[in-house]
């Protein structure tokens, strides 16, 4: 079976999803194919832009601020790319800039409405509140997420749910107070509790994502609220603190409900996966996509491609069904890192699985013939990251990848998220960042290149 399309985006996550709304903004008529579970889904949701410099230990104020320091040093970071096309000294930053705040808001209009409605900007980092009681600046959250206003005689109460063992409520608590003590902020009464849900069972193992299907049922926010009111009259609680599981579908809705209830605000924090945050957004894009006319091919995977001069024309599709040929104009490869599977690595040196391109690190170097081990330090947390995570692809200034002479590899080829080379998300904190301003961005470059043809 073959298909035909303007743009065929190869990933599902932000990166890829991104892509594929702007170039269907663009008018091009796109197509998705989709292996699987990517990092966006297990991401905690909030979208950071630009956190910290590799080694820093003070956070930026701002992703503006984030911005104007990364392009300033790191001249291939995938920010900085965004901007080379302008020659202009000192406006490499201006170009990047108005590109990462031209994404922002491209996303809030897709995920306007929808589980996933996300909050924020470049001008303020928010100091978001995580399962273990840390505080982490992130750009946009979704607005379930946002911490409350509080004041000295605020009292936040961290519930945490028997059975699930992502969230403890007495570490996160004694950690949260300890870091407001130590900055002398509000609130500085804090409790912790927890609570047994009948309905899930024998209370181990218990799921997030469970408990917020459950909480999207009718009257299953209700229960719970009912359940959390003892909690509230004993610990006198203004504020309530929850892991992420106000509902996959009105989480909105269902914290209204606590609040209304309960009369406290109510927010939840970021978290490791299951994220249901992650699939909150991954759902609403794939939900914009749908509006948008863009078929996503699940369970799909491009295995193969063909070649004719310098642009790829064919992409050979497998599910466990059936093999499927994409004919496209452009195509987009946002296929992802290690959790992805767009980057793969063995005794050999990380390879990219898919075109077979050069994945260099974070010194431009090739990885060939490098055991992935050698990239990772001995001290698994530490501020400078791990080479590892900076390993990808190299572009040119249009996210055209390179091959190993340095030229481009197709001209019909662009890329963009966590496949690429040059930045290091874990430290940096920039990871959905530069996947949704690359995907933007690749998205636009390949609707663009259909018009010039
Ligand atoms: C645990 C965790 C927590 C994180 N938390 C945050 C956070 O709080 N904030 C933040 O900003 N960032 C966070 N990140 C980083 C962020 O999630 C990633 O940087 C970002 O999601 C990368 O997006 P992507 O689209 O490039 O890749 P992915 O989301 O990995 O998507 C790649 C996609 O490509 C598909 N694919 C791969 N190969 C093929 C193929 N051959 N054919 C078809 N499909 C293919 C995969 O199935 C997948 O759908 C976190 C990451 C992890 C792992």
């Amino acid at each position: 079976m073959e298909l035909e399309t303007d743009v065929l985006v190869i990933g599902g996550g932000m990166a890829g999803l991104a892509a594929a709304c702007s170039a269907a903004d663009a008018g091009a008529s796109v197509i998705v194919v989709r292996k699987g579970h990517g990092a966006t889904a297990d991401s905690s949701g909030a979208i950071d832009i630009a956190g910290y410099l590799p080694g820093g230990n003070t956070p930026f104020q701002s992703g503006r601020e984030g911005l104007r320091a990364i392009t300033g040093l790191f001249p291939y970071h995938p920010y900085s790319v965004l901007g080379q096309e302008s020659t202009e000294t000192g406006s490499q930053f201006e170009k990047a800039l108005e590109r990462v705040e031209h994404s922002v808001n491209m996303l809030k209009k897709w995920l306007s409405g929808t589980p996933a409605e996300t909050i924020g900007s470049l001008e303020r980092n928010i100091s978001a509140v995580t399962v273990l009681g840390t505080s982490k600046p992130t750009s946009l959250l979704q607005k379930t997420m946002l911490p409350p206003d509080w004041d000295d005689d605020s009292i936040l109460l961290f519930e945490g749910f028997a059975g699930n063992p992502d969230f403890n409520a007495v570490l996160a608590a004694k950690t949260f107070m300890a870091e407001r003590a130590r900055v002398g902020e509000p609130p500085k009464k804090i409790a912790d509790s927890e609570l047994t849900l009948s309905p899930f069972g024998k209370p181990y193992n218990v799921s997030p994502v469970e408990i917020a299907r459950h909480l999207d049922h009718p009257g299953g926010t209700a229960f719970l609220a009912d359940s959390l009111s003892k909690d509230v009259e004993r610990t006198g609680a203004t504020h309530i603190a929850l892991p992420p599981i106000l509902g996959l579908k009105t989480p909105a809705e269902n914290r209204r409900i606590l609040e209304d209830r309960l009369d406290v605000q109510v927010f939840e924090l970021l978290s490791f996966p299951p994220s249901v945050p992650g699939l909150r957004l991954l759902r609403s894009l794939d939900n914009t996509l749908a509006g948008l006319d863009v078929r996503i091919l699940e369970a799909h995977e491009a295995m193969n491609y063909e070649q004719s001069g310098n642009r790829i024309v064919r992409v050979q599709c497998k599910t466990h069904h059936r093999s499927l040929d994409i004919l496209p104009d452009s195509v987009i490869l946002a296929s992802g890192k290690f959790i992805g599977g767009g980057i793969t690595g063995s005794e050999n040196g990380l390879s990219e699985r898919l075109f077979g391109l050069p994945v260099v690190s974070e010194d431009w170097t090739s990885t060939d013939g490098i055991r992935p081990q050698r990239l990772t330090r001995p001290i698994s947390i530490n501020s400078r990251g791990h080479a590892l995570f900076a390993c990808g692809v190299a572009v040119d200034m249009h996210l055209r990848p390179l091959d190993g002479s340095g030229n481009t590899f197709a001209e019909n080829l662009f890329s963009a998220g966590s496949v690429l080379a040059g930045y290091n998300y874990p430290v940096e904190k920039s990871g959905l960042g530069v996947a949704l301003a690359t995907g933007v961005f690749a998205g636009t470059n390949a609707a663009h290149a259909l018009q010039e043809e």
